[in-house]
C-alpha cells in the first residue's frame, strides 16, 4: 500500500534492524524487547477538534478520535506484543488475520485503527462539492451521474444494519459503492478504498441522534475530502 493508506506505525522491525546494521538480530534480542521502539500510534487529527462544525461538533470529535480511536490503537498495541504481528504493518496485520475466527480481536483493533484514520482523511473543513473532473468522469461512467453515486452512499449507511462503514472503492476497472460491518475492510477483498464514512452511532449520536441519513448527507455536501479520494484512485496498490 502506499503513503497515503493510513499505516500509522512509526518504524517496524524491519526497519529498525536495518537502522542498526542488523546488530539487533545478531545479538538475539526478543521481539516483545524491540516493541518499545515499533509501537502503532494514533496520527494527529488533519484540522482542529472544531474544524468539522457544525456537521460534526467539537464534542463528537473529541470522544471519537480521543477516546475510540486511541482505544482501539492502545488495544492493537497490547494484543500484539510479543506476538508474531508484532514486526508487521497495519495492513498486513489486517490482512492476516482478517477471516480467522480466533484472532477476532486482533483483526477488529487493527482494523479499526486502519480505518478511523482514513475516515479522518476523508473530510476535511472546506470539503464537499463536486470531485475534481478525472475523477467525476470515472464516476458518472461507474454510476451513470454523481446523484446516483451520493444516492446509493446514503443508501448504503441508511441500509447498513448495525456498526459498519460505508466506502467508495474501486473494484477492478469501476468504482462501487459498498457497506461493510463493524470493522471490516474492503481491501482484504481486493478492492480500493477511495473514501469512507463512519456509520457506528459513535460518529452521529451526540449531534444527530438516529438521523443517520441527515449526518450522512451533510458529510457529503460539506465535508467530504474529494482530493483525498482523487489521491487514492491514483496511487498503484
Ligand atoms: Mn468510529
Amino acid at each position: 500500500m502506499k503513503t497515503n493508506n493510513p499505516n500509522v506505525k512509526g518504524m517496524n522491525r524491519r526497519n529498525f534492524i536495518a537502522a542498526s546494521g542488523g546488530i539487533i538480530l545478531a545479538a538475539g534480542i526478543a521481539p516483545s524487547v524491540l516493541r518499545g521502539a515499533e509501537t502503532f500510534t494514533i496520527p494527529p487529527l488533519p484540522y482542529p477538534e472544531n474544524g468539522l462544525e457544525p456537521v460534526i461538533s467539537a464534542k463528537t470529535l473529541s470522544f471519537h478520535y480521543g477516546k475510540h480511536h486511541k482505544g482501539y490503537v492502545d488495544n492493537l498495541n497490547k494484543l500484539v506484543d510479543g506476538t508474531e504481528y508484532a514486526d508487521m504493518t497495519l495492513e498486513l496485520i489486517i490482512q492476516k488475520t482478517a477471516g480467522q475466527t480466533d484472532k477476532t480481536a486482533i483483526f477488529n483493533n487493527a482494523a479499526q485503527t486502519w480505518n478511523h484514520t482514513f475516515y479522518w482523511r476523508s473530510m476535511n473543513p472546506n470539503g464537499g462539492g463536486e470531485p475534481p473532473k478525472s475523477l467525476l468522469e470515472k464516476i458518472v461512467s461507474s454510476f451513470g451521474s454523481f446523484d446516483e453515486c451520493k444516492k446509493q452512499i446514503v443508501s448504503a449507511a441508511t441500509t447498513q444494519f448495525g456498526s459498519g462503514w460505508v466506502w467508495l472503492v474501486l473494484d477492478g476497472k469501476v468504482l462501487k459503492v459498498v457497506k461493510t460491518s463493524n470493522a471490516e475492510v474492503p481491501f482484504v477483498k481486493g478492492m480500493k478504498p477511495l473514501l469512507t464514512i463512519d456509520v457506528w452511532e459513535h460518529a452521529y449520536y451526540l449531534d444527530y441522534q438516529n438521523r443517520r441519513a441527515d449526518f450522512v448527507v451533510a458529510t457529503l455536501d460539506k465535508l467530504v475530502n474529494w482530493d483525498y479520494a482523487v489521491k487514492n484512485f491514483e496511487a498503484t496498490i
